[in-house]
């Protein structure tokens, strides 16, 4: 077949249009069959997202007491349908039941502190004690070692007590509470530099 230059333009958009439309989220059959799979004899469960406090709506297939999907409801009217990354990472966070219907310690949830020293290229097991005392003591020496007392950025003579040498990282995890005590602390040792994993 003899294609003109007039076919091959029409050729050419409509493939780049299709793919366009696959690479936007279009469904494939494949991937629509592997969905329903999934979450094939689980129940659905309508939740709020915890992680922090826009409040996103999630649905969660359950199976064995178990989440085995989670994804942003369509039908709530903050999210309509999305989730960011940590929503969607809901079912690492979860409880799991046992077979009595208690709840149990999620497989996926790291329960102990993995440490990759300065400039080191893998993590390994410390101890909780260990991991505290050597946080606390490496703020104290960067705060001793960097504390400004009475000067500003310009050189001018202030009481600013801070320093710039710490940053801290709050978490959309915690309560309200347990923030306000961190944000308290983080300002009681000079801390300006803080922010907050929402900001994602
Ligand atoms: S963490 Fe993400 S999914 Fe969860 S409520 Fe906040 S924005 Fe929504």
């Amino acid at each position: 077949m003899r294609i003109t230059r007039r076919k091959f333009l029409k050729i050419g958009a409509a493939t780049a249009a299709a793919a366009s439309l696959s690479g936007l989220g279009w469904p494939h059959a494949a991937d629509a069959s592997q969905n329903r799979l999934r979450i094939r004899y689980t129940k659905e469960y309508h939740t709020i997202c915890t992680f922090c406090g826009v409040g996103c709506g999630i649905i969660c297939h359950v199976r064995d007491g178990v989440i085995v999907n989670a994804e942003g409801d369509p039908d709530h009217p903050i999210n309509e349908g999305t989730l960011c990354s940590k929503g969607s990472s809901i079912s690492n966070i979860s409880y799991v039941f046992d077979e009595a219907g208690r709840p149990k310690p999620n497989p996926n949830r790291l329960t102990k502190v993995l440490y990759r020293e300065p400039g080191g290229d893998r993590y390994q097991e410390v101890e909780w004690d260990w991991a505290l005392d050597t946080i606390a003591q490496r703020i104290k020496a960067t705060r001793d070692a960097t504390f400004e007392a009475s000067v500003d950025v310009a050189g001018r003579e202030v009481t600013v007590n801070r320093t710039q040498a710490i940053g801290w990282l709050g978490s959309a995890f915690c309560t309200g509470e347990e923030n306000y005590l961190f944000h308290k602390m983080a300002r009681a040792i000079g801390i300006t530099k803080m922010d907050h994993c929402a900001r994602l």
